[in-house]
């Protein structure tokens, strides 16, 4: 029987993409055994409200330039085009229509941003129709997982060992017979506001960013305190 293919779907506001995010897509990409990773930048992200977020051509045009020369990794206009906010259910089920039947879609978050999935739009649905990944972040503990009412039965010892660094994965099989798979990852201590906070001061630094994608922001002034983005 042919094997179904297994695509990672990793969104962001990617404001911008950095090197903390293909890091995980890459470490992802090869410890959970994916084809493939669609980085998919948000048009309107739902949980950044009230904060000013660079335009989606922008950010776009970041993630397609932070994915060169990575072979498995696509980014994805699909949130971008879409009008409204950029709910991830209603992306999975535009995947679905696109990709062949069978496909295996793993969803990759951030602990950060999976501490805050209950208040995700149908996360139920989501949790049905696709396996969760999520990968460890510096500053957020996986033993917090427990404030989420369906993980509160797990094992605490092993949340625990994940968080020591004793363990670095654990598969914990959902009721609605998909996984939840959470890795201890290389910690990358990088967020998307510490690099904007050193933009807005015209500082710069070194390996924050991929290359091309500090050359684009460079080339275009984003980011500068003074100066307004178009
Ligand atoms: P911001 O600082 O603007 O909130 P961010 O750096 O958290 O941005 P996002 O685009 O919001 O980046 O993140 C997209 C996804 O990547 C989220 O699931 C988030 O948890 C995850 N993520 C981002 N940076 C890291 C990191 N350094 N380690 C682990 N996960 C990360």
């Amino acid at each position: 029987m042919k094997k179904a293919l297994r695509v990672g779907i990793f969104g962001g506001t990617f404001n911008p993409i950095h090197q903390g995010h293909l890091a995980i897509a890459e470490e992802v990409l090869k410890t959970v055994g994916l084809d493939w990773v669609l980085l998919i930048p948000a048009g309107r992200p739902p949980h950044k409200k009230g904060r000013k977020v660079l335009p989606a051509k922008h950010r776009l045009a970041m993630a397609r330039l932070a994915v060169q020369g990575h072979a498995r990794m696509e980014a994805s206009d699909l949130e971008i085009t879409r009008r409204g906010k950029s709910y991830t259910i209603e992306t999975v089920k535009a995947l679905e229509r696109n990709y062949p039947k069978g496909t295996e879609f793993y969803l990759i978050l951030g602990l950060d941003a999976f501490l805050e999935f209950d208040s995700w739009r149908s996360p139920d649905d989501l949790m049905a129709r696709c396996h969760i990944v999520v990968v460890s972040r510096p500053g957020y503990r996986f033993s917090d997982l427990f404030r989420l009412d369906f993980l509160s039965r797990t094992d605490p010892a092993s949340l625990n060992e994940l968080d020591a660094g004793r363990r670095s994965r654990l598969e914990i099989l959902l009721s609605s017979g998909t996984r939840l798979i959470l890795i201890r990852v290389t910690a990358h201590d990088v967020s998307a506001t510490q690099i904007r906070d050193h933009l807005s001061g015209g500082k710069r630094f070194k390996n924050l960013l991929p290359p091309l994608v500090e050359s684009y922001i460079m080339n275009h002034g984003l980011y500068r305190r003074a100066t307004r983005s178009s």
